[in-house]
């Protein structure tokens, strides 16, 4: 799918975000951003066909099996939406701050299992599993890892749009009961929590935090905060209009 929604949203003149661009070669990358948009939020994105495939979900992921957790697919993004973290600016669409807060790779499973476990599958399974609206997973993340699923629901309910779905935790070695995400509240990027992005004033590691990101090793994510630091810095004088929502 292209991305004439992403596209048609945005003011690309005015957002930091990425330009609409499909990929041609396939990757399995997975992102989960948290944003502070008019309502908090957890956007779920995973690497498909040439762009990131999305669900926010309200709560956040869980690695509780127990918690079904509402997940509201939106337009895809693309791909180089993986390592965006700053402020989308107010007035436009998504305006608040957006930290990344989890990245890896996932994989397709098997729709069937062997044996009673989940086994690798094929790509073309996950785009059948994904039409279907039973997608089936596995995440090697700094914060998620093992086996998930996104189930599309098939009730509608009132001024429903027909795009929730849910994302399960299977029971697997990663489960982690009664998992509480607030205990988890910081860029895998940059460190920093979303009141540190955001710039506001009483966040003294943002104004002592060394600039490029010493202690990073990879190469593309040195390369995210530099680029981060530099329109932060850009920023500083107008920090106080762009407050998150
Ligand atoms: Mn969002």
């Amino acid at each position: 799918m292209a991305l004439e929604e992403y596209k048609r949203k945005r003011k690309f003149e005015q957002t930091p975000e990425p330009p609409p661009k499909v990929e041609a070669k396939a990757g399995h990358r997975f992102v989960v951003q948290k944003h502070d948009a008019t309502r908090l939020h957890y956007d779920f994105r995973l690497e498909m066909e040439g762009v990131l495939k999305s669900w926010a979900v309200p709560k956040g992921p869980s690695l509780d099996p127990a918690d079904k957790r509402l997940a509201m697919q939106v337009e895809d993004h693309p791909v180089s939406y993986f390592d965006f973290e700053g402020t989308i600016p107010e007035g436009n669409y998504g305006a608040g701050t957006v930290m990344v807060w989890d990245v890896g790779t996932w994989q397709p499973l098997s729709p069937v299992p062997v044996q009673g476990k989940y086994v690798p599958g094929t790509d073309a399974e996950a785009v059948a599993m994904l039409a279907k609206g039973d997608l089936k997973f596995r995440l090697k993340g700094k914060k998620l890892n093992g086996d998930f699923a996104l189930i599309k629901m098939k009730g509608r309910r009132p001024g429903s749009k027909g795009t929730e779905w849910l994302l399960i935790k299977k029971h697997d070695d990663y489960a982690v009961e009664g998992y509480d995400i607030e205990a988890y509240d910081e860029s895998v990027l940059s460190k920093r929590s979303l009141a540190e992005i955001a710039g506001d004033s009483g966040s003294k590691e943002w104004k002592s935090r060394p600039a490029g990101g010493g202690k990073l090793k990879a190469a593309w994510l040195a390369d995210a905060v530099a680029k981060l630091d530099k329109k932060k810095a850009a920023e500083s004088g107008q920090k106080k209009k762009i407050k998150s929502k």
